[in-house]
């Protein structure tokens, strides 16, 4: 990373912890750039994480810094995941939390995927 970039990671979050096998996780898929497995917390009757293998903090470090080759694989998983968990018939919504407002836990880049039940509006009013 360059030295003035923005984005500073952190190698102690929980997804950088599953990358490195030093705590478990339920896997879908697995490929070269990207891990897909289950959340812990499941929020829909299908919930699962997307995450690239490389050391990326939000969507905008991932675009800015990933290599052509790990966007394209992260995204073709992603696809994958939805068909190997069998949400095409029915539809389903992916999600990137990024910063405080968008309420991101894990600084490790990660796309939601959920679906197993119609999911209502994106979000309620507050
Ligand atoms: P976010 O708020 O977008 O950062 O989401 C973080 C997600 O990671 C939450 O949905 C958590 O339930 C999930 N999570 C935290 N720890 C684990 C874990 N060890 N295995 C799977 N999912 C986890």
């Amino acid at each position: 990373m360059a030295e003035n970039a923005p984005w500073t990671y952190d190698p102690s979050n929980i997804f950088a912890r599953i990358l490195r096998g030093e705590i478990p996780n339920k896997t879908v898929l697995d490929s070269a750039h990207t891990l897909a497995f289950h959340d812990i917390v499941p929020q829909a009757p299908v919930h699962v994480l997307v995450i690239p293998k490389g050391a990326y903090v939000d969507f905008a470090h991932f675009a800015a810094v990933a290599t052509a080759e790990e966007i394209a694989d992260f995204h073709r998983t992603c696809a994958k995941v939805c068909e190997t968990v069998g949400l095409n018939a029915d539809g389903f919504r992916v999600i990137a939390n990024a910063g405080a407002h968008g309420h991101q836990e894990v600084p490790h880049y990660h796309l939601h995927i959920l679906g197993g039940r119609p999911l209502g509006p994106m979000l309620v009013r507050a």
